[in-house]
């Protein structure tokens, strides 16, 4: 025979399981307000009930408009693909007859802005894929020399044109400097950075890119000798579509730095900034090691 204690107890075990399960259930995204009868339920479950079903259908709701503004961003970037490319020709094809200085310049701008348009826009897609995960990201344990050799490669064009010279440091040797991640995009993400130490750097300074082993990361450091960053904008550059006050006078549009974070998080690393105005920036990438 069960004492009233007993039940008691049996009462409030059941309770537990079963708020319990509600939870298993949420976490494992297999909640359904049909599982549970209200009618069977104490005060408590049908409160703990109804919340866990408010926010499961919320959680749809975000996963449905995600789901809309990716389909939107990849409209606009198939509709707008092909008027794009025949701006670029045709200023192409304009910027070879001949004209007056005038007509020239404007030419020019339209060729330079449609560019941008085109950048701007691949980069939402890309943006707006890595946020709805519909980009994978396949990291594996491999060396990281060939890579930085690479992204370095990318940018040298540009490096060569302001006279930059890019100079890949490590105290390891080449073989022993092994990272997790993914090769396409990790690329990116550290072009990204480096085509910002060339661009926001002065003529004939060097770019210098250090490998620091520690225990549980690989730390890239890309440091330049450029314009720097004022202290109260570091924690702002990361945003998308954020861009420098001091920087107008340079072409941009704000996404990389954004993008390569989202790049670099994305595979278990971060990245951290260290800067003085004038005098230069520091970007430490790091890579799990496992
Ligand atoms: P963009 O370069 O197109 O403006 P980013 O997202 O790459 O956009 O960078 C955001 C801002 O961070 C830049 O506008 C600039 O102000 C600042 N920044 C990034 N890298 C550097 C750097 N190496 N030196 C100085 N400022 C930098």
């Amino acid at each position: 025979m069960y004492g009233r204690a007993d039940m008691k107890r049996i009462r409030t075990r059941k309770i537990y399981d079963r708020l319990n399960g509600m939870l298993d259930d949420a976490i494992a995204g297999r909640f359904k307000e049909t599982d549970y009868d209200e009618s069977e339920l104490s005060k408590l479950e049908v409160k703990w009930k109804r919340y866990l079903t408010s926010s499961f259908l919320s959680a749809q709701k975000i996963e449905n408009e995600h789901t809309v503004i990716q389909e939107l961003v990849t409209d606009i970037s198939h509709q707008t693909k092909t008027p794009l490319s025949n701006i670029l020709l045709y200023s192409q094809l304009l910027e070879e007859q001949p004209l007056n200085p005038e007509a020239e310049n404007m030419v020019k701008e339209i060729r330079k802005q449609s560019e941008k348009l085109e950048f701007l826009i691949q980069s939402l897609v890309k943006t707006s894929r890595l946020e709805s995960g519909t980009f994978r990201l396949y990291p594996e344990e491999k060396q990281l020399y060939a890579l930085l050799e690479g992204s370095v490669k990318y940018a040298e064009a540009k490096a060569r044109e302001k006279d930059i010279r890019i100079t890949i440091k490590s105290a390891d040797s080449k073989e022993a400097l092994r990272a997790v991640y993914d090769e396409k995009w990790t690329k990116e993400a550290l072009f990204n950075i480096l085509d910002n130490a060339i661009k926001y750097s002065p003529a004939g300074t060097e770019v210098i890119i250090n490998v620091i082993p520690y225990e549980m990361f690989l730390c890239i450091e890309i440091k330049d000798s450029g314009i720097g960053i004022e202290a109260d904008e570091i924690p702002k550059i990361f945003g998308r579509f954020y861009r420098g006050k001091n920087v107008s006078n340079k072409d941009g549009v704000g996404i990389g730095l954004y993008l390569s974070r989202q790049i670099i998080e994305a595979q278990g690393g971060y990245i951290k900034v260290s800067s003085q105005v004038s005098s230069g920036t520091r970007f430490l990438i790091y890579l799990p090691k496992k």
